[in-house]
């Protein structure tokens, strides 16, 4: 049976078959009441996880400060930043607020910043410990503390840096009984050196389970976890094929080895996006008679998910096709977080997650009984810490067995204490392997996952909430199965709707765009205007302008928010002429159309309040209106880079307040521009208030030199742009405005702070996607030294990861580079340096992804419009130099920062020059009405694209001042009460 399910179907249509799960028997509820006082009964102080959380309430900031100090100051080397770091985050938080007898100041004490119990005086109070601490800073004291501090928490929460070392502990609670699940922290591979290392890791660790093992025979042998996106550095969807490939064989592998040792050997659950891709490997995997005589395979599955129980009935139907029983972890789910921001930022239709996190309880409990009624095809696990969950179960299960719990190493203990005293059920220890740097960053995200004050763990642990109140459910789940304030991602922008994203998790959907791509027709050739014609299509808009700016703004807005549905309805014919004409990649293209979509709604809305005519205040006995409308002909002069996002976002801002417009393409992309134009026609937009002016330079300075001009907006480079100012300069008659965006030079600061993983995703994406042609990509990284070499090692192997080729395939990351002269620019500028990486390319109009490191003098001035990345190197100390350095390119587009020292951040972010600047994140992809675009300086002129003042610029204001006491007096004056 393939898997097939709806990848995010509504809540509503699945709430039905949840409700039943709400009502609990009298028997699990006293149970559930039981499990929790035995939790109290047995609660320590410096003990488990649950102690911890309850101590540090995350939702203070300080919780969360010294959580992310800790993370980040285990992978600084050097000291002054370390300093930095540490006297960064004591300076956040409002310690005032605590009383020195507060057990969270204690345990911050203990652990966090470096000082023992012993220190603190029976008077000292908080601000004043804090203050001595940051005196202290400097000295090695409370950079050894935090070291220290976390050895502490490594042995609480890991059962072992090594997996050899993890074992042998594993014995003390194996002689008790114990059984358990081995994880070997770690980040997904970025590289490919990355994933085979991991692989060997996983291997090794098999191996020394598998030899530690004793006799017990399934399912009471010990387990090991294994994560595919550790396994293959692009576990990506787009990438399905390469992935089965290549990661079907290792995996293989790994299952072999766990087999010959007869192990439990569960494959981990990654994103929802990635589901259908982790199905797929697996039943690759699963293939021929490697699960023969082998009852410990298996694989985790999150209950957040709203796909769930398909997945179990799946994973049953390979139970019955292999004739092994498979074990399966139910989870709830630890990147509910992220799974939300992803749909968001992707423009899904829904979330495949369910908001409410009662809701997900729910179906944890849906999901158990039917992995219940699946035994002995399925040997359930049930990984969770919910009493009322568990006691649910167990009453579900009757007295079978064939299942077991599991619990996480360094949490539940007193809980799974009591769950004993209830059932015979094993359970399992789910205990992470790794190193203190992994540590945090688990640490964290266990914290995040049950730290909430509304979670299960937290509340139980607290004995101010009555024991009825912890397992008491929300009661209007029936009526909101939704979380009220996380609306569907197409409102996020209300009352314009959010354009349509694409699910790159949903293989069907994605295939089905390809096609359509590939299906759709090759556009006709688009001749380049006469200058002849370029004089008339300027007199018909002339001719044009007066009616359509009369036109009421509300007609015009609809005609452009009916080209925006246009759009999305035609978007795989756009999309393929992107791909033909531009060399746009699938997420390129999607991108494109949706940002092409935002600015037609968000114009369309704008133009509506900015067109309102508004009374100004004066005196009496006269009226002052206020209006604005449009210019008369506007040209837009447009790139090729976003020959249908920027090409349309400047004629949609015109057209909005009433201009008409004279739009000029690209002469490299003509093709997509005239599609454009025809649908704006289609949506009522009449033809002569917009003409389509295919052509280069030479149609460019026709229109421009043309007496009907009323305005200009230019996107492209800084040189175009100086020469059509000259040009405007030089004109008789009016002066008219010109709106120009020019390109940059874009600068990102890494500091050592920053966490390699995240840094070397955002420099790839920033510096080579779009094989790097866009205004925003990012031209040089500035890396500081102490961390540059292990940055620079991961970011060209993630680099050597790229795929370069067609844009209509979907695995493809990088296309070719718009013409051959570009190319050749791209050729001599590398030809003139030494590269420190380029990658591969295939025969075609293709640049390698290169990586140009510069010496401290060599300054990098000008743009260099394609895959190469700069670096450049710099001290701790030296950061105001390298904003000088940036400065003093005299560009000012986008500048990315990765730190994790807010004042570094504040200090950086208020001193760089560029108009959109992006923290601790990739610096491209603006989205409209959300990161107005556009630069300062040789960058552009502004007012910024996609923004609230953008359109004032295409407007002239109208003020009508009319004497109401002219004709006979101040009627009105005089006509007014006095009280
Ligand atoms: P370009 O300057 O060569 O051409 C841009 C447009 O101007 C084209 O339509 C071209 O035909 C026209 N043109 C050229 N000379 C002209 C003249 N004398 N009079 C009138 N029109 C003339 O730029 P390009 O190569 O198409 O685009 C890449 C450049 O655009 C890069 O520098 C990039 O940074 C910049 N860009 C900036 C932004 C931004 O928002 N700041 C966005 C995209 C691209």
């Amino acid at each position: 049976m393939p898997f097939a399910a709806p990848y995010a179907p509504a809540d509503e249509a699945i709430f039905p078959t949840l409700i039943q799960f709400q009502t609990v028997g009298k028997d699990a509820m006293d149970m559930a009441a039981r499990l929790v006082k035995g939790i109290r009964a047995a609660k320590t102080r410096i003990g488990g996880l649950e102690d911890f959380l309850r101590d540090y309430d995350l939702s203070t900031r300080e919780g969360l400060a010294l959580m992310a100090m800790a993370e980040a100051l285990l992978r600084v080397p050097d000291e002054a930043t370390q300093d930095k770091l540490i006297a960064d985050k004591i300076g956040a938080g409002d310690w005032d607020g605590h009383d020195p007898s507060d057990a969270w100041l204690v345990s911050a004490a203990t652990w966090g910043l470096g000082l023992s119990n012993r220190l603190l005086r029976p008077n000292d109070t908080v601000p004043g410990i804090m203050g001595n601490l940051t005196r202290r800073i400097g000295g090695p004291a409370v950079r050894t503390g935090v070291r220290q501090a976390m050895r502490f928490m490594g042995h609480q929460f890991v059962l072992g840096e090594t997996i050899k070392a993890a074992l042998k502990r594993a014995q003390e609670n194996e002689a008790k009984g114990s059984l358990h699940s081995y994880d070997m922290l770690g980040e997904g591979a970025k590289t490919t050196a990355d994933a085979a290392r991991y692989a060997k890791s996983y291997s090794d660790a098999i191996a020394a389970i598998g030899k530690a093992a004793g006799k017990r025979p399934l399912p009471m042998r010990p387990g090991i976890s294994v994560k595919l996106s550790a396994l293959h550095p692009r576990y990506e969807p787009r990438n399905h094929e390469a992935v089965l490939a290549e990661l079907t064989p290792v995996l293989r592998n790994l299952m072999s080895e766990a087999k010959a040792h007869d192990l439990n050997f569960t494959v981990d659950a990654e994103e929802q996006d990635r589901l259908e891709l982790s199905i797929a490997v697996i039943e690759a995997a699963c293939a021929g008679d490697i699960l023969e005589r082998w009852n410990g395979f298996g694989l985790a599955i999150q209950a957040y998910g709203k796909r769930a129980l398909p997945v179990i009935d799946w994973a049953a139907d390979l139970s019955r096709r292999t004739g092994q029983t498979l074990m399966v972890r139910l989870v709830k789910g630890a990147y509910w977080d992220t799974e939300v921001k992803h749909a968001q930022v992707e423009g899904h239709a829904d979330y495949p997650v369910f908001t409410r996190k009662a809701v997900t309880d729910l179906n944890y409990l849906a999901c158990a009984e039917r992995m219940l009624a699946l035994r002995p095809h399925l040997y359930p696990q049930f990984a969770t810490h919910n009493a009322l969950s568990i006691a649910q179960i167990i009453h579900m299960a009757g007295d079978a067995g064939g299942y077991e719990f599991q619990r996480l190493h360094g949490m539940g203990e007193a809980l799974y204490a009591a769950v004993t005293r209830e059932t015979d059920r094993p359970c399992r220890i789910y205990a992470p392997v790794g190193g203190h740097r992994d540590l945090l960053a688990y640490l964290v995200r266990r914290l995040l996952e049950n730290g909430a004050s509304t979670s299960f763990v937290a509340q139980a642990g607290d004995d101010k909430i009555p024991v009825e109140q912890v397992l008491e459910m929300p009661a209007n789940l029936a009526e909101a199965p939704r979380h009220a304030n996380i609306p569907l991602p197409t409102a996020l922008f209300q009352p314009r709707p959010n354009s349509n994203g694409l699910t790159f998790g949903d293989a069907d959907e994605l295939n089905g765009l390809a096609k359509a791509m590939r299906a759709a027709p090759v556009m006709d050739e688009v001749k380049p205007l006469t200058a002849a014609q370029a004089a008339d299509a300027m007199a018909r808009a002339a001719k044009a302008a007066p009616a359509w700016r009369d036109t009421p703004v509300a007609t015009r807005s609809a005609a452009l928010n009916r080209a925006a549905d246009l759009l999305e309805a035609h978007r795989p014919a756009l999309m393929a002429t992107l791909a033909r004409e531009a060399g746009k990649t699938i997420d390129d293209g999607i991108a494109e159309v949706r940002e092409a979509v935002d600015f037609l709604r968000y114009y369309a809305t704008e133009a509506q309040a900015l067109c309102q005519s508004r009374t100004m205040p004066g005196p009496t006995g006269e009226r002052n209106e206020w209006r604005a409308r449009g210019r008369g002909v506007f040209v837009t002069v447009a790139p090729w880079n976003f020959p249908l996002a920027i090409f349309l976002g400047q004629t949609a801002a015109a057209l909005s307040v009433g201009n008409a417009v004279v739009a000029k393409p690209a002469p490299q992309t003509p093709r997509i521009a005239a599609q454009a134009v025809a649908l704006l026609h289609e949506a009522g937009v009449p033809k002569d208030a917009l003409i389509l002016a295919p052509g280069g330079v030479e149609v460019g300075q026709a229109l421009i030199a043309d007496p009907n001009l009323g305005g200009v907006a230019f996107t492209g480079s800084t040189a175009t742009a100086r020469s059509i100012n000259r040009a405007l300069a030089e004109r008789e008659g009016a002066i008219v405005p010109l709106i120009a965006e020019t390109g940059g030079v874009n600068a990102m600061i890494v500091d050592a702070t920053a966490l390699p993983e995240q840094v070397t995703r955002d420099v790839i994406l920033s510096a080579f996607r779009s094989a790097g042609q866009r205004c925003s990509a990012c031209r040089i990284v500035y890396l500081q030294e102490d961390v540059a070499d292990g940055m620079l090692k991961m970011i060209e192997g993630a680099a050597a990861t790229l795929r370069l080729g067609d844009p209509m395939d979907p695995a493809t990351d990088v296309g070719p580079i718009i013409d051959a002269d570009a190319l050749e620019r791209l050729k001599a500028h590398v030809a003139n340096h030494k590269p420190r990486y380029e990658g591969e390319v295939p025969d075609g109009l293709f640049m390698p992804p290169t990586i140009i490191e510069l010496d401290r003098d060599h300054k990098l001035t000008t743009e260099v419009f394609g895959p190469v990345l700069h670096v450049k190197r710099w001290k701790a100390r030296d950061l105001d130099k390298v904003l000088d350095e940036i400065a003093a390119t005299g560009f000012g587009l986008t500048f990315g920062l990765h730190s994790r020292v807010d004042a570094t951040i504040a200090h950086v972010t208020a001193r760089v020059g560029a108009g959109n600047v992006y923290v601790n994140r990739n610096q491209i992809g603006a989205i409209v009405g959300s990161q107005p675009f556009g630069g300062h300086g040789l960058s552009g002129t502004g007012p910024k694209a996609g923004g609230p003042l953008y359109l004032t610029r295409f407007v002239e204001e109208v003020v009508v001042s009319t004497d109401t006491t002219a004709a006979g007096g101040n009627a009105s004056l005089i006509a007014m009460e006095q009280r």
